[in-house]
């Protein structure tokens, strides 16, 4: 009976080892995929590998308190979301600088929108941009008229 009652109670501590042990290894591997997940250097991921294993339950408690906010992914979208804010979409559009302030405009405006420049007016008839000297539109022949900064050009 003793033996029997002695047998169970070893049994169930075994079991108990092997679930901590395995938490324990999960933890480590979660924190392991993370650290690659959210950097890119070496350091912190032998960091990270210590402190999922070392203080054991702890160590990855310590790791949540230290690791960088964004995961790599989050970082790439978001530096994309700034380009495309700051930067004016280029592809399939040809571009110029503005002969004013310089910053990169596309060729079909007919104002700078951030120095407010008017270089060019739209024909009438065919809606090309014109230059302003030009009394007639050269792609239609349309008359355009002559002072083109008394008028509103649209
Ligand atoms: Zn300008
Ligand atoms: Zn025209």
């Amino acid at each position: 009976m003793i033996a029997d009652v002695g047998g169970i109670v070893i049994g169930v501590v075994v079991a108990a080892v092997i679930y901590v042990v395995v938490l324990w290894l999960a933890l480590a591997f979660y924190v392991m995929r993370d650290a690659y997940r959210r950097s890119s250097s070496p350091t912190f991921h032998m960091t990270a590998r210590v402190l999922g294993l070392v203080p054991p339950f702890l160590g990855p408690l310590v790791y949540l308190v230290l690791r960088p906010p964004r995961t790599l992914e989050e970082q790439r979208a978001l530096a994309l979301e700034e380009q495309a804010l700051f930067e004016p979409p280029t592809d399939g559009v040809v571009s110029r600088p503005c002969p004013t302030c310089g910053r990169e405009i596309e060729q079909e405006f007919i104002v700078c929108p951030y120095c407010r420049t008017q270089f060019a007016r739209r024909c009438v008839n065919c809606d090309r941009s014109l230059r302003l000297g030009w009394a007639l539109c050269p792609y239609c022949a349309t008359e355009v008229g002559a002072p083109p900064l008394t008028r509103t050009a649209r």
